[in-house]
């Protein structure tokens, strides 16, 4: 029997859109792997035959559900959970938890797709998923945190598991959320497992598991720029963001030889001509984890430098950019601004900053322009050895795991040279993650048939 339902790339997306109308994050990050996948399965035909984009594209399933909690007035507040279960044929789900005003349905179904390649990417067995909360955690108590956090896991500790789904951090959930969850979820079923990562150190987290992000996004760029026999010492970075991922991209540019000069939140970016040396990036850390600050207040601190209020740092000059705050932070035209002012490389710490325009103005240039799911890696790459040390119930040294994580950036960055080198000197790293990405997942899912 022929196979007669073949498809091309603009009626597949066409497909895409109308199935998932008002899901636009979801619908770009869908296309942005489909124009390379499509490329690629040309002439396989069993990926179309047994529809494997396709299904990949359809989560295995998203539960959606209501959380109440109680603000420090006594009122009733309600919000919305989510958990996109993405992909599981290479392991069990896994991604971090968003707490952010911005999230929907979309963002989470985009994160959780996008989430699906990355992890593939990394070689350890882990499937993809995503969660999260609109609730918004800007300006609230610590108990009114703690309430919310025990209110989303009284649901969601139902879908989860070691073995099932491992949740982890994300943009608003970080070490102390991660502690509120896991006591819930131990208090709920008496049951201590490696069900989340990003713990503390004294309740099965893994050391450099903070660090890993951002310093993976650091050792992938440098990575990209040895193939030019260049590194990062004297170089200018530009950084977006200044939380756990563009504080420890900095601390990371800074002890490879590179002057990092912006910083940035929803506020604005900080300009710093001096560079942004250690002792700020410390001042940083401490001013945005326990003091909850605004970046603008660092020209307060360091006043040699400048507040540019309601701007993207993409006009600054630089050799290299790094944006590590959200997604769609950086468009066509800052993509276009960037190259004109010599930026060479770019390596993503945030999921999608770049949109579909800036990502085809990068590869039109041919820079060295390496995707999220590749570059900010590191950070689900050592969670899963956070989940290995717990199935062992033991703890890895800091050397022993400083350098999996070197091997794993330079085995994603292997990975993307092996599908995306175009010759001629120019690598196509989104096509090259994507196709990695896409080739273990696919592989996996043939050998289990319609499912
Ligand atoms: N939220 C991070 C990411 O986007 C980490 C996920 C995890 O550690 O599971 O990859």
């Amino acid at each position: 029997m022929a196979v007669t339902d073949h498809v091309d790339l603009p009626t597949f997306m066409e497909g895409v859109k109308k199935r998932n109308a008002h899901q636009p994050e979801f619908v770009q990050a869908v296309q942005e792997v489909a124009e390379d996948i499509f490329d690629f399965m040309q002439d396989k035909e069993e990926y179309h035959a047994q529809q494997i984009l396709r299904r990949i594209a359809e989560p295995d399933r998203v539960v959606s559900f209501r959380v109440c909690w109680e603000d420090d007035n006594g009122n009733v507040r309600v919000q919305r959970g989510w958990r996109v279960q993405n992909n599981n044929a290479i392991g069990p789900y896994k991604g971090g938890i968003r707490f952010h005003p911005s999230v929907t349905e979309s963002v989470l179904k985009f994160l959780a797709f996008e989430q699906t390649f990355k992890n593939a990417l990394t070689g350890l067995p882990m499937g993809g998923g995503k969660g999260g909360s609109n609730f918004n955690p800007k300006g609230k108590s610590v108990r009114e945190i703690m309430r919310f956090c025990q209110s989303f896991m009284t649901e969601l500790y139902r879908h989860i598991g070691a073995d099932v789904d491992v949740p982890a951090g994300d943009i608003g959930v970080g070490a102390r959320e991660i502690g509120f969850m896991f006591g819930q979820y131990k208090r709920i079923t008496n049951n201590f497992t490696g069900v989340l990562t990003g713990k503390g150190l004294e309740w099965g987290g893994s050391l450099i598991r903070t660090e890993a992000t951002g310093y993976g996004a650091v050792y992938f760029l440098a990575n990209m720029l040895a193939t030019k026999s260049e590194d990062l010492n004297g170089k200018t970075a530009v950084i977006s963001g200044s939380g756990n991922v563009a504080t420890h991209a900095a601390e990371k540019i800074v002890q490879l030889g590179g002057k990092v000069v912006t910083l940035s939140d929803s506020g604005g970016y900080i300009y710093d001509p001096d560079g942004i040396n250690q002792e700020k990036i410390d001042w940083v850390k401490s001013h945005k984890t326990h003091r909850r600050g605004r970046i603008e207040e660092y020209v307060d601190a360091f006043p040699g430098a400048s507040f540019h209020a309601g701007k993207t740092p993409w006009g600054v000059p630089c050799d290299v950019a790094l944006p590590c705050a959200t997604q769609n932070e950086l468009l066509g035209d800052d993509a276009r601004l960037l190259i004109t002012n010599g930026c060479k490389a770019v390596s993503e710490g945030a999921n999608m900053p770049t949109d579909l325009d800036g990502v085809h103005v990068f590869k039109a240039a041919k820079i060295l322009y390496a995707p999220g799911k590749a570059s900010n890696a590191g950070g689900v790459a050592v969670s899963g050895l956070e989940m290995s040390q717990n199935s062992e119930r033991r703890s890895w040294k800091e050397e022993e795991l400083q350098q999996m994580l070197k091997d794993i950036m330079l085995g994603i960055h292997k990975s993307c040279l092996a599908y995306g080198d175009q010759g001629g000197g120019y690598v196509d790293y989104v096509k090259g993650a994507n196709i990695a990405g896409f080739k273990k997942v696919a592989d996996a899912m043939l050998a289990f048939g319609v499912v």
